[in-house]
This record gives C-alpha cells, sequence and structure tokens, in this order.
C-alpha cells in the first residue's frame, strides 16, 4: 500500500522528506503561539525545498555571510540607546539557568554594560544539577532574579491534560517560558528583552530570521477566548476542571494592548551575535561553573543540552512518536549546521540513540501529575500517526527512517 493513502495527523504532509544536510525532516513543526494549540490544529512544519535543503540549514549557510561586527553595532546602538545610569534595570533576561541564558545574561552585563534583570520560570521537575546550574548563573554570575513559582496543584493538572490531549508533556514549560517575561517587563516598566537563539535556527520560515525582533503575537493575547491550556478552552477548565481563573493566569501570554502601550520589544541575542550553542557552554562552564549532565541524556548522545527539567527527555520521546524526530535527530541536525558533525555521523546517532526510552525520571514525572505509566503508554500509541508508524512483529516501526546519505 502507497504510504500516502495513509492517514496524516496534525496536518503533517503525507509525503516524508528528509533533509540532505541535517537530519531533520518536513514533520517537524515550527513554533507556533503554544496558546493557540488545540487537538485538531493544523500546524506549519519545516519547509524543505525541490533541492532537498530545509530552511534551518540555509539559515546556517546564510548565517556564514552576516557581516557579524556590523550586526554587533548594531547591538552596541540599541544597548546604547536604551542603557539606564540611574542604577534600575534596562533589560529582561528570560532563563532557567541554562547554557544560553547563562551566557546572554552574562555578556549583556559584563561586555555590553547592561543592567540586567533575569527572571525564571522553573522548569516542571528540576533535576538537581540543573538547580545548581541555577543558582550558579544568578550567586556566582551575580544577577538581580525573579523567579515565579507555580501553583503546583494547576502546573500539575494542566501538564497532565497537555499530556492527554496534546501528548505534549512540555506544554506548561514553553507557556511560561515565553509569556512571562513580557509580563514581568511590564510589571516593572523595562524595555527590552533579550532571548538568545532566534527559533529560526531550528527552521522557522526562513523570513523570522531578518528580523531581530519576536512577534507579539508569540507572546501576547487580544481576549481569552484565543486560550487552550493543554489543548482545553478557559471556560472548561473552569467548569469541568474545578479551577479558577486566578489560578489559571499565571499560564496566560501577557496583554496585548498593553504591551502596545508600553512599546516593549523582544530580541534575540542571536541575531546579533554569531550563536553556537558549544560556545555557549564552555563559555558558561568557564564563567560560571556550568556542568553538564553527569551522564549521557536518554534519547540522545549529548550532555549539555536542556539538562535541568526532568520532563524534558519525556518531551523528546512524545516527539520521536507524532513526528518520527527523537532527540538525538535534534541535536545532531544543530550540530551538523555548526559542522560539530559530518551528516553520516549525524545519520549513525539517530539510528543508534533516537527513540529510546526515557524511563530514568518517568516514575517522578508520572507522580507529579498523576498519571498511571500503562496510560502514558496508551496515550502515545494513540498519538502515532499511520503514515509514519506500523507494527512489525507487534513493535513498532517507523515507516521513513532517516534518510542515509548518498
Ligand atoms: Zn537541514
Amino acid at each position: 500500500m502507497s504510504s500516502s493513502r495513509l492517514a496524516a495527523y496534525y496536518g503533517l504532509p503525507e509525503k516524508v522528506v528528509f533533509c540532505k544536510r541535517c537530519v531533520m525532516s518536513n514533520q517537524r513543526p515550527s513554533s507556533y503561539p503554544e496558546f493557540k494549540h488545540t487537538k485538531d490544529r493544523i500546524t506549519p512544519t519545516l519547509h524543505i525545498g525541490e533541492d532537498f535543503v530545509c530552511d534551518a540549514c540555509r539559515y546556517a549557510e546564510k548565517k556564514e555571510d552576516i557581516d557579524w561586527e556590523e550586526r554587533e553595532k548594531e547591538l552596541i546602538k540599541l544597548c546604547d540607546q536604551y542603557r539606564r545610569t540611574d542604577g534600575y534595570y534596562d533589560c529582561v533576561v528570560p532563563g532557567s539557568g541554562g547554557k544560553d541564558s547563562c551566557y546572554a545574561a552574562h555578556l549583556l552585563k559584563y561586555k555590553y554594560d547592561m543592567h540586567p534583570l533575569t527572571v525564571t520560570w522553573p522548569p516542571i521537575l528540576y533535576t538537581d544539577y540543573g538547580y545548581r546550574n541555577f543558582r550558579n548563573w544568578i550567586e556566582v554570575g551575580g544577577f538581580d532574579n525573579i523567579t515565579f513559582n507555580q501553583n503546583g496543584r494547576a502546573h500539575g493538572l494542566l501538564t497532565r491534560l497537555a499530556i492527554e490531549n496534546l501528548l505534549h508533556p512540555f506544554q506548561t514549560f514553553i507557556l511560561g517560558q515565553k509569556n512571562l517575561a513580557p509580563k514581568i517587563a511590564l510589571k516593572y516598566n523595562i524595555p527590552l528583552i533579550f532571548y538568545g537563539e532566534p527559533e529560526a535556527e531550528y527552521g522557522n520560515p526562513i523570513a523570522e530570521t531578518s528580523t531581530s525582533l519576536r512577534d507579539k503575537s508569540y507572546y501576547s493575547m487580544k481576549d481569552i477566548s484565543e486560550i487552550y491550556l493543554g489543548g482545553v478552552s478557559v471556560p472548561e477548565l473552569i467548569e469541568e476542571y474545578n479551577l479558577t481563573l486566578n489560578e489559571l493566569l499565571a499560564f496566560f501570554p501577557a496583554d496585548y494592548s498593553e504591551l502596545e502601550k508600553s512599546n516593549i520589544q523582544v530580541h534575540y541575542l542571536g541575531y546579533y551575535l554569531k550563536w553556537t550553542p558549544q560556545e555557549a557552554y564552555y563559555f558558561a562552564t568557564e564563567n560560571i561553573g556550568f556542568r553538564a549532565r553527569p551522564f549521557r541524556t536518554q534519547g540522545t548522545y549529548s550532555k549539555y543540552n536542556s539538562i535541568d527539567d526532568k520532563i524534558d527527555d519525556l518531551h523528546y520521546y512524545t516527539t520521536y512518536i507524532k513526528f518520527g524526530l527523537g532527540r538525538a535527530s535534534y541535536d545532531a541536525s544543530q550540530e551538523i549546521r555548526n559542522k560539530h558533525l559530518t551528516r553520516e555521523e549525524g545519520v549513525a546517532l539517530v539510528k543508534r540513540f533516537d527513540g529510546e526510552f526515557p524511563d530514568k525520571y518517568l516514575q517522578e514525572v508520572m507522580e507529579f501529575i498523576e498519571m498511571d505509566t500503562n496510560h502514558f503508554m496508551e496515550l502515545c500509541d494513540h498519538h502515532r500517526s499511520p503514515h509514519l508508524w506500523q507494527k512489525q512483529n507487534g513493535e513498532w516501526k517507523l515507516r521513513h527512517p532517516v534518510w542515509e546519505s548518498e
């Protein structure tokens, strides 16, 4: 039977195509306002051209031609325009203590003479080494920090709903990570927010890379009727799940009209400075004592990429289920683009590690969200798109594993 006749869930392209440079496929969703994520949304996905090169690789190529000295001058100009000399904060740097936020805050403060307020939406379940990295960032790095500690009951319930309805364990973290900084910036009247890497580096529409600014649609709302958490509308969360509006507020984006009035700008430092995760890692290690995970992360080969949340391993397992792309696919693609791996090496790593089941923290996560492990496994099977998966001798196999290099 031709695979094009098999149902494709989530609006994914029916025909699976891999990039010939990295190991990503056209099944990878682009980023999308997280609070609009519903069961039947159609997500835009990574564009791969007729030459079999994806937009993320295209962007990596473009990065080679960027005049980085010119871009740094733009950054200095921006900083000169907003730098405060009266002792007040002039920018917000969101982060939970990962290498990229450490690097961003450090550069802004010590190289560009800015006065960042760091803002943290903590991981769903901190790993102990992740928490140590966070403390080091603040204590060794020398930053003021506002941490928003979530209401555990609402947090656990919304995380469970996101898994049940969307198989998306990481949703509450993404919501907070995108929404908290603009809200704090509004409250404290701080005009600039700096994130690290532009998301386009991972395959958003390439047009988004031509600006340093983040579009407001990702972090603001015009009306509460736009909001879905765990795929459930706000009225339903209140009526069916016994949550109050007050308990949900922390997960909402900032108000659009308030943001309009304030002129707060969200920038990517990666637009102004050539950003490579490995360099951010080395920098954070040297300057604030950042430590990699003491063991290999399940599902991949790396030790230092997003290691502060126990639920993260599960998140990448679910991307493997939904899109056929596990954590090694993401890690290897990025390293191929930064020329730290060849495509052949990437393919071998994907074959070896993608989809490895992350059992290390599973029990703890299941306890936090009050879910039975068997139920989680059933949900996984329920979310396997027929165009990607088939059962062979009782085992699930990908119909379209990563293409070998020619
Ligand atoms: Zn690619």
